[in-house]
């Protein structure tokens, strides 16, 4: 897994237009990460670029062609889709000794339709060699053809300079077009600063108590009585790891008197504050039980997508412990099943015992939110999965499922191409959706899988 945000080049075009020489170039020393894609099963090179001293996550997608069914341009295309899908650049290669030939021109053709920024690169170029073939690359489209030898480096300077002038903004990168999902939510990109942080909960569960623990003063006033006015105030904590800031505390206030509007109006307080987060902490008090009101403010944070930790309070009040734990792990279990395998911390946020827990806890699943997992170790997963349980059958034919990619993070979200891929079943989703959850470790955070059908 990692949560390295680099932009992403991939080097695409039709078998041996001198693909692979030109990415050794461009990585140079650098090592290589061979990582395996099934659907096309052959290797895919992924590697680290250093150019104009950006970073950058090269992807080389040569040699994917041959092991892929049906005719060239089918190869081809199923080979670059995934990569394509993922780039914030495409390097498209021809080969200019050869000139433009028609595999060029489909492939070119359907690059266009993908909506992706694409430099067109003339290779073999040494010399004069290939002029009238870059000349002859005007035709495809796809803006001015670089000429280059990626064999003898000439050209290669220029390169990368075409290449740092084309990528995003530093700040920018790896914000995806990903098509948008139901309760879609969210930047990709992890801000610089603190992070947001909610507590949120039912009136009374005492999360201006656990506040006032965690700033170790008497900052809010807290009662027993509901009704109490609170004013709305920002505040930022520390721990070893820097700043948290506390969002939206006015969503604590209690505003009215009536238990019921109360309850309303808690509800929908929440909501405010947990959209302005990252984590949200769910503040239940274990005496009481789970109630289904903390169900709804659970079930909101999964579909705004937000990291959640859920704090069981007043747990010094907490006659038979096990018991309580057991009783209330299990309704989750039922009840949020979409965010299985959640963080729970138990504490008294009267007396402090357990607190400490719960910042490690938020920073944790903060981690997983922000997580990427690699497309080699995603689709090796991928390939099990499918193994195990076969997609299922659709107007009588099998969905046929090609490849999945990480598109974006907080939440993590992945792209599932495949022949239908739309007509997944809900249950088929959510054997893949728990399978992620578990493998790449994303206890407590939303998982977001969407399908996208390829022909
Ligand atoms: P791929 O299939 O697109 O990855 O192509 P390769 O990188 O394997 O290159 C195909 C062939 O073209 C190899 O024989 C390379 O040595 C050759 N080649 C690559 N770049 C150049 C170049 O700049 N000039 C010349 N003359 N040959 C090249
Ligand atoms: P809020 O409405 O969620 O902000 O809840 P408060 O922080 O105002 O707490 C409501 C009541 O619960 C107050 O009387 C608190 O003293 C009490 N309370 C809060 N935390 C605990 C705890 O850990 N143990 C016990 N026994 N009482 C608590």
């Amino acid at each position: 897994m990692t949560s390295e945000n680099l932009p992403v080049v991939v080097i695409a075009g039709r078998p041996n237009v001198g693909k692979s020489t030109l990415f050794n170039r461009l990585v140079g020393r650098r090592q290589a990460i061979v990582s395996d894609m099934p659907g096309v099963t052959r290797d895919r090179k992924e590697g680290e670029a250093l150019l104009r001293g950006r970073r950058v996550r090269l992807i080389d997608t040569a040699g994917l062609e041959e092991a892929a069914p049906d005719t060239l341009y089918g190869r081809m295309r199923a080979s670059s889709e995934s990569a394509v899908a993922m780039a914030d650049l495409v390097l498209f290669c021809i080969d200019a000794r050869s000139g433009i030939t028609p595999a060029d021109a489909h492939f070119a053709s359907w690059l266009r339709r993908q909506n992706r920024p694409v430099l067109l690169i003339a290779n073999k170029a040494e010399g004069q060699a290939g002029t009238n073939a870059a000349l002859e690359a005007y035709s495809l489209g796809l803006g001015t053809p670089l000429a280059l030898s990626a064999e003898h480096g000439e050209g290669i300077a220029d390169l990368m300079g075409e290449i740092a002038e084309r990528l995003p903004p530093a700040e920018k990168t790896r914000r995806r077009e990903a098509p948008k999902a139901e309760g879609e939510d969210g930047e990709d990109e992890r801000p610089a600063g603190p992070l947001r942080l909610a507590i949120i909960g039912r009136p009374n569960a005492g999360k201006s108590t656990l506040l006032n623990c965690l700033l170790g003063e008497e900052r809010m006033i807290t009662g027993p009585e509901a009704g109490l006015t609170r004013d709305s105030i920002t505040v930022e904590l520390h721990d070893e790891q820097g700043p948290i800031q506390l969002v939206d505390t006015a969503g604590m206030r209690k505003r009215a008197r009536v238990e019921q509007h109360l309850e309303k109006m808690s509800v929908s307080a929440s909501i405010e504050a947990l959209k302005m987060a990252e984590v949200v902490v769910l503040v239940i008090d274990a005496t009481l039980g789970v109630h289904e009101q903390d169900l709804q403010i659970g079930r909101l944070i999964e579909r705004e997508g937000r990291a959640c930790v859920i704090a069981l309070n007043k747990w010094d009040a907490v006659e038979d412990r096990n018991a309580t734990k057991k009783a209330i792990l299990d309704r989750l279990e039922i009840s949020l099943a979409q965010v299985r395998g959640i963080p729970v911390v138990t504490f008294s946020a009267l007396t402090g015992a357990g607190v400490h827990r719960l910042l490690p806890a938020v920073r944790n699943v903060y981690e997983i939110w922000n997580s990427r997992v690699s497309t080699g170790e995603l689709n090796r997963w991928f390939e099990d999965a499918l193994e195990r349980h076969q997609p299922p059958l659709v107007d009588g034919r099998r969905l046929k499922l090609r490849y999945m990619t990480q598109v974006k993070a907080r939440p993590p979200t992945f792209l599932l191409f495949g022949t239908r891929a739309e007509q997944l079943p809900d249950s088929y989703k959510r054997y893949l959706v728990n399978g992620l959850r578990e493998t790449f470790h994303m206890p407590g955070v939303p998982v977001r899988l969407q399908l996208r059908g390829t022909k």
